[in-house]
């Protein structure tokens, strides 16, 4: 048992407070508790295998579980429950623990695994043995299988489950000397071979594995399950309210009966909370391993996943993601949640705190006659429409311009506010244009656009008065600045890909495009990777950190509004 338990209550996000929790059944389980006296302060703890990155799914266990503990000034343990060697790493395990801080989260020296209590398990395995118990069953896995019953049918006793318990004792201890192959051995609990509850019918609590573990190398040659890890390495912790998603709650009676059966300090109380399941994506560590493996995606940190990697380089921030997942909530019942209230937590969240720059994806010359040619004039504009704390920066305006492709039409229809042959504009902090002439080249398209500016109206706004309707956004071509937009979208094309026979094949061919000739403006040529703006009436974007490696590089982390896949580039 380590003696690190009583440490100081788990550190609170990093960031200002979060909206006040809502009451819910798991913390009116620990309410009750406490005004009972069970207990003096309460412990809670995320158990992630090292095997995979987490996902948005972790995310709500992992704000649970410490946030629980905030709240409660009580302390989280940040456990990993590594006790299969074969699909485990160090890698994992690191990048785990990286992403559990950027949520926000700390545990002091509180970093623990389940392998540190190898031996205590063992001893406690011994003990099971002693006291009639436990078993060690010879049985084929395939024999062990044909045994267990069924649903409808009680399952049969194993013909090695009376062993004396000293046949028992030897036969566990040669397996942990590694005297027997892979299989030919199992450890099981002895309970009830006709419960109803398939997982009371004798579990299996170790098996034999040849396979050296990340930590332990190859000091062990079996390995306790995870039923009976779990909750062991749940009490030894002094676990409270050990937390888990509701697929447990038929392995609840097993961990009790596991600390009913063994002499631990305590016995933690197990409360299972529903999954968070979103839709358009997946949120199966095995499917995702699958979309990165098989090249179907960039990497585990693609903009386009639901892990806690991609969705940071996607720009969204840890405050988002624990407002989600306070948004949410907590129930007893299995639902899917809507993309959308993911990205609407995103887009709150970014409105509220980016600066405003201006960019323009699919360029088009505007060349200002009447503006004179080598002047260029700084506008002093505000970063944020509502927060002065923001400041102020200054945008170069010259003759010469880029705007949106889409934001001129020649032949507009009426509904169409912004510029055409003939009609005048607002320059979003500028000045109000009007185009006087359309260029086009050989083939008919149009490449430029000559048009003039109204002096007075610096700022944007008319001086005497007259409606200008549209205002669009600009880069002054001078000093632009080339730069690569990669604009993401959903990455399936059906709400529920997990459902379905094969994911892969409803991948969204849309799902990331790349646009690599876009003009922004020079305020935003030495951004740092992971820093995040709105592109004015284009959306939320984050420099990537492929940005690192010289042109600028940018990442559409959400829409401005919640209109998804109508958008393609242009402006909303
Ligand atoms: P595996 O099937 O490999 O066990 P897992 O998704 O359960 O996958 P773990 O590393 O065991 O992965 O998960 C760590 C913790 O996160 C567990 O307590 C688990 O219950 C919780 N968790 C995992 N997925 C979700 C989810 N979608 N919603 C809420 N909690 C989750
Ligand atoms: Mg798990």
């Amino acid at each position: 048992m380590p003696d690190t338990m009583e440490n100081s209550p788990v550190s609170s996000p990093e960031s200002s407070p979060g909206p006040t929790p809502r009451p819910n059944f798991i913390r009116n389980a620990i309410d009750e508790d406490l005004a009972a006296g069970r207990h003096a302060r309460v412990a809670t703890r995320f158990p992630p295998e090292p095997n995979g990155y987490l996902h948005i799914g972790h995310a709500k266990s992992i704000c649970l579980n410490f946030g629980i503990a905030a709240d409660y000034r009580g302390i989280c343990n940040l456990r990993f429950d590594d006790t299969n060697p074969e699909k485990e790493s160090e890698e994992f395990e690191q990048a785990i623990a990286e992403d559990v801080r950027w949520l926000g989260f700390g545990w002091d020296d509180r970093y623990f695994h389940a392998s540190d209590y190898f031996e205590q398990l063992y001893v406690f395995a011994e003990e099971l043995i002693t006291r009639g118990k436990a078993y060690v069953d010879s049985l084929s896995p395939e024999e062990m299988r044909r045994h267990r019953g069924t649903l409808t049918e009680p399952g049969i006793d194993s013909p090695w489950r009376s062993r004396s318990i000293e046949e028992n004792l030897e036969l566990f201890r040669r397996m942990r000397a590694g005297e027997f192959p892979d299989g030919s051995h199992v450890l099981r609990a002895k309970i009830d071979m006709a419960s109803p509850n398939l997982n009371l019918r004798d579990p299996v609590l170790y098996r034999i594995r040849s396979t050296p573990h990340h930590r332990t190398g190859s000091t062990w040659h079996i390995y306790p399950m995870y039923d009976y890890t779990h909750c062991i390495s749940d009490a030894l912790e002094g676990i409270t309210h050990s937390l888990c998603t509701l697929e447990f709650e038929d392995h609840r009676p097993l961990y009790d009966w596991v600390l009913d059966n063994i002499s631990t300090p305590c016995h933690p109380q197990q409360i299972e909370f529903a999954r968070l399941e979103l839709n358009y994506t997946l949120t199966s560590k095995r499917k995702l391993h699958a979309l990165v493996s098989e090249g179907l995606v960039e990497g585990w940190d693609d903009p386009r996943l639901p892990t806690l990697k991609g969705m940071r380089r996607r720009g969204y921030s840890p405050q988002a993601l624990r407002e989600f997942c306070e948004r949410v909530g907590l129930t007893k019942k299995n639902t899917v949640i809507d993309m959308g209230m993911l990205e609407t937590c995103v887009r709150e969240d970014l409105d509220a705190r980016t600066a405003r720059m201006m960019a323009v994806l699919q360029p088009l010359k505007v060349v200002i006659e009447s503006y004179p040619e080598a002047e260029v004039e700084l506008l002093t504009v505000p970063n944020h429409p509502k927060d002065p704390a923001l400041g102020e920066r200054q945008v170069p305006f010259a003759r010469e311009l880029w705007i949106e492709r889409d934001d001129f039409m020649e032949e507009p229809p009426k509904k169409f506010h912004r510029l055409g042959p003939g009609r005048e504009v607002r320059l979003r902090y500028g000045y109000l244009i009007t185009c006087r002439e359309v260029v086009k080249d050989a083939a008919g398209e149009i490449v430029e656009l000559r048009c003039i500016h109204d002096p007075a109206s610096r700022g944007g706004n008319a001086p005497d008065g007259r409606q200008v309707k549209g205002t669009i956004h600009w880069v002054a071509a001078p000093t632009a600045i080339t730069a690569e937009v990669r604009l993401y979208d959903r990455l399936f094309t059906v709400p529920d890909p997990g459902a379905q026979e094969d994911f892969r094949q409803f991948l969204n061919p849309d799902s990331r495009r790349v646009i690599s000739g876009a003009m922004v403006e020079p305020a935003l040529a030495d951004s740092a990777s992971g820093e995040t703006f709105q592109f004015e009436r284009l959306g939320y974007f984050c420099t990537d950190r492929d940005a690192e490696a010289g042109a600028p590089v940018f990442n559409r982390t959400v829409t401005l509004r919640g209109t998804w896949a109508k958008v393609q580039g242009g402006t909303e």
